[in-house]
């Protein structure tokens, strides 16, 4: 199998998808059924607690690593279910992390 001119094993080749941003077929797949979920919640926002919890787990703290999903020169979840702009996603109410990564909220 060859990714990106290279010779890889399916299990390689997995391993590296789950590093790179979906395609972008995916993501405007992706986004546009975040928009649609968003907007049958009334585009109802989190306080911005939650939202910084959310953010926490996505981009690491201190004490934590960062997700291995997320892309610290984009901003954007890797995730081949989201691809989408965290600053802006864990906004929204109506989204979740694709892993199950996030926090209750409020
Ligand atoms: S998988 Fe979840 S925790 Fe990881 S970057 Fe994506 S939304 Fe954040």
């Amino acid at each position: 199998m060859q990714f990106r001119g290279r010779s890889v094993t399916p299990v390689c080749f997995i391993a590296m998808c789950m590093k790179t941003d979906p395609a972008l077929w995916k993501k405007a797949a992706n986004f546009s059924k975040a928009v649609a979920k968003h907007a049958a919640d009334g585009f109802e926002r989190l306080p911005e607690e939650d939202y910084q919890k959310r953010l926490a787990v996505c981009e690491g703290t201190a004490d934590r690593p960062a997700c291995e999903a997320f892309n610290p020169e984009t901003g954007i979840c890797r995730d081949w279910r989201c691809g989408c702009s965290l600053r802006k996603k864990a906004w929204w109410r109506s989204e979740d992390c694709p892993r199950n990564h996030w926090p209750e909220t409020s």
